[in-house]
């Protein structure tokens, strides 16, 4: 699914491609506070090399670097919206009958009525938004105390630095404390992130980080314990006397969009494989197998074909 994913995203942030302006190609190095297994996964990545043990920081035991392309999210969302919209795509009222569901929900699969998924629950992050146009590679280090600290250039200038990563909590608004931590580690990891013309002077310290701060962030990753679920589930619309697909494809964790294309093309063939097997209209002739009352999804749920 990655691999799929990266081979699209790096397609599309191609100098000549229209879309290139959504993503910032950079280097992108690794630090691990354990060893990794060799062959690492990313290998394949372009200009991979493992950095010799004296290029590592203090406390770590494995070092990589690569070529990767990082994401401008807002922008990016907008755009793939705008796709969908100027494809013909559109947001329908709730109660438009329709052929087929894709359950993309994210968190809310949890509580979206029909679906309602006990295994999915938050993995909490926090990050902090800078202005640092200055800084045009990406690092990431992990610790041993558990904590993966990240710097994540945009092509607009902006940068993420991250972050944390915490199960079950639900808390909606950044916490200071955590921006502070996030500030002390993103500066020992990159000090450049503080501007030339101060570090040629002094020390930095995380008070010269704060007039670069635009804003702090949290999200929930929407994790799901089993893995991600793409499957089929099918459901009856007694309105309509017909039976019809739901292609379940939630709960990628932490990875949503580094496995968005390669994850997007799997539901699709699921979408096809059931359209196939339904003929887009298929009657419902008897009560689908372990049916339950109707739900906000509007149909009512079945295991069967
Ligand atoms: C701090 C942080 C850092 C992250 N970093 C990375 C990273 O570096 N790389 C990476 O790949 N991923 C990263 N992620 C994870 C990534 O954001 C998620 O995996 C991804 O957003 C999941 O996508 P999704 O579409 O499944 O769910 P979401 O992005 O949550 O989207 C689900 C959408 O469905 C909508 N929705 C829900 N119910 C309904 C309904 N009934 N009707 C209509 N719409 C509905 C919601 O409003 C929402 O817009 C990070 C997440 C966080 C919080």
């Amino acid at each position: 699914m990655d691999q799929e994913t990266f081979e699209v995203m790096w397609e599309m942030s191609d100098p000549a491609a229209d879309t290139e302006g959504l993503f910032l190609r950079a280097t992108q190095t690794e630090y691990y506070c354990d060893e990794r297994p060799r062959p690492h996964p990313l290998e394949s990545m372009p200009d991979f090399k493992y950095l010799p043990e004296s290029s590592l920081i203090l406390g770590t035991k494995t070092g990589l670097t690569f070529t990767t392309l990082n994401i401008d999210t807002p922008v990016y969302l907008n755009y793939l919206l705008s796709r969908f919209l100027g494809r013909g795509g559109s947001i329908p009222a709730d109660d438009t009958p329709v052929h087929a569901v894709v359950v993309c929900a994210g968190i809310d699969a949890r509580f979206l009525g029909g679906v309602e998924d006990p295994d999915i629950y938050p993995i909490r992050g926090q990050t902090v938004l800078a202005r640092a146009p200055w800084i045009r590679f990406g690092k990431m280090m992990s610790s041993s105390d558990g904590l993966w600290t990240y710097i994540i250039p945009r092509r607009s200038g902006d940068v993420i630095v991250g972050g944390i990563k915490v199960s079950d909590d639900w808390f909606p608004t950044p916490r200071a404390e955590t921006t502070l931590d996030i500030l002390t580690r993103g500066l020992a990891l990159c000090p450049e992130l503080v501007p030339a013309e101060i570090r040629d002077k002094r020390e930095p310290t995380v008070n010269d980080l704060l007039p670069l701060i635009i804003e702090e962030g949290c999200g929930l990753r929407p994790a799901r314990k089993g893995g991600i679920r793409l499957e089929t589930e099918w459901f009856a619309d007694h309105r309509r006397n017909r039976k019809v697909p739901v292609i379940h494809n939630y709960g990628h964790g932490g990875a949503g969009f580094q496995s968005s294309w390669g994850s997007a093309s799997m539901a699709l063939k699921l979408l096809e494989a059931a359209i196939a097997v339904n003929g887009g209209e298929a009657e419902l002739v008897a009560p689908l197998e372990g049916t339950k009352k109707e739900e906000s999804l509007g149909l009512v749920r079945g295991v069967s074909h």
